[in-house]
């Protein structure tokens, strides 16, 4: 199995070990699989998770080295539960269960334990540079905290997170440093890129989320929930899932090529509004992000969309497979009001767009909801609407209270160093 890039100017094939370890192509596109394989005959959910991705992500590593190690990558990346929750005869299928209560844990600890195993091999050592502005940083801290052979240069900007995001970014010691930017997250974005292009720096790498090794493992948990919800109702499912750059949705259009008993998938984006208009007039316009409610979708030029233009060649092919549409942050509000009066059901701002959807656009037709992130994390927008306290996950709880450390810095990237 090789991969190429989306922009495919050089011809160039990769394997998979060297298209994650690389992150972005040579010739600045994304990597993708020359064509997208089946699901192996081999496929069964009844040895668990971990074995159903090994099995997921198996065909991608044909003839790679580091196919022998991916049972156990994925043993120690995916050790928390994927759960379906139903209320009222509507499912939600909650990605939020891992250590830093979003689904970007699947991703984070799949790249971090596939790093850290090629990288023993190899005796090299790495430094990951992440900007951040919320979620993704926590993730990727979190994920690679204790690896070997790996350390992790946070940077957020000063008063640009949240408290609970600044806590979850700086409460690890040993190989994960955290510096707070007196600047804005694109001072943070322009120094990790400064730092990349600087010929002295050596052994920098990015974890972000156009890299291969995030993007597989959210393959697996749409064929991991699809094959449950077929055995359940017997029909295959309609994801409607909350994006921004479309990493998730990706995995979930994956899983479809594949082979797994999906229907449908619907994007739900926020205000930013880049999709829906491309559907809409046959032409696509990327342009800069607003701000909303659900922050961690404020996108406005989605990376991932190179692999879905890829995928779906043609605006009609790509019309006759996505659709998608845009919820604003009053609606936001009221969804997540409107849920837990009638449902008894506290959802976070970004869950609330998907939410919002099948409400208006699918309405009592069956629809499984993807929820993207703990509504404890965003307590400082939910608590108010619902007018409660929202209770806390144990490991989040656990992370919050911690001490905290960090470096103030300026916006030159060699104080990083
Ligand atoms: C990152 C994130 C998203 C958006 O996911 P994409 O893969 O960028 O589309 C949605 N919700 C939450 C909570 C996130 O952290």
């Amino acid at each position: 199995m090789y991969f190429v890039s989306t922009r495919d100017e050089s011809g160039s094939k990769f394997t998979a070990s060297e298209a994650i370890m690389k992150g972005l192509a040579p010739d600045g596109g994304l990597f993708v699989p020359e064509r997208i394989p089946d699901l192996g005959p081999d496929f069964t959910m009844e040895k668990g998770y971990a074995y159903a991705a090994y099995e997921v992500i198996k065909p991608y590593f044909e003839g790679d080295e580091a196919l022998d190690d991916l049972y156990d990558i994925c043993q120690k990346a995916f050790n928390f539960p994927v759960s379906f929750h139903t209320r009222e005869g509507k499912d939600t299928l909650e990605l939020y269960w891992g250590p830093t209560s979003a689904f970007k844990d699947f991703g984070a600890r799949f790249l971090a334990f596939f790093m850290e195993s090629r990288l023993k091999k190899s005796g090299e050592d790495l430094t990951v540079l992440v900007a951040t502005s919320g979620d993704t940083g926590g993730a990727v801290a979190s994920a690679f905290h204790e690896r070997e052979h790996l350390r992790v240069k946070v940077l957020f900007p000063k008063g640009g997170v949240s408290e609970r995001q600044m806590r979850q970014l700086t409460c690890f010691d040993g190989n994960v440093e955290a510096f707070e930017v007196n600047g804005t997250f694109d001072d943070c974005q322009k120094m990790v890129k400064d730092a990349f292009m600087d010929p002295s720096l050596h052994g920098l790498t990015s974890a972000n989320s156009i890299n291969l090794g995030r993007l597989l493992p959210q393959v697996v948990y749409y064929v991991w929930a699809s094959f449950i919800y077929k055995a359940r109702y017997g029909r295959e499912a309609v994801f409607i899932v909350p994006s921004g750059n479309v990493g998730n949705s990706t995995g979930a259009f994956w899983a479809k090529a594949m082979g797994a008993p999906i229907r449908h998938i619907e994007l739900a984006v926020n205000a930013n509004r880049t999709i829906p208009d491309y559907l809409e007039s046959g032409e696509y316009r990327p342009r800069k992000s607003c701000h909303t409610l659900a922050n961690a979708m404020d996108v406005g030029a989605p990376s991932n969309m190179e692999r879905l233009f890829n995928l779906f060649k043609s605006y009609d092919e790509f019309k006759a497979n996505v659709t998608s549409h845009s919820v604003d942050d009053y609606k936001i509000r009221t969804t997540i009001r409107e849920v837990f009066e009638e449902e008894g059901y506290l959802i976070c701002p970004h869950t609330a767009c998907a939410e919002y959807v099948r409400r208006k656009y699918y309405d009592g037709k069956p629809t499984v909801v993807v929820s993207t992130a703990h509504p404890a994390k965003f307590e400082s927008i939910v608590e108010p609407i619902i007018g409660k306290t929202v209770a806390i996950p144990e490991t989040l709880y656990d992370m919050l209270t911690r001490d905290c450390s960090y470096t103030e810095i300026g916006t030159d990237y060699r104080d990083l160093f």
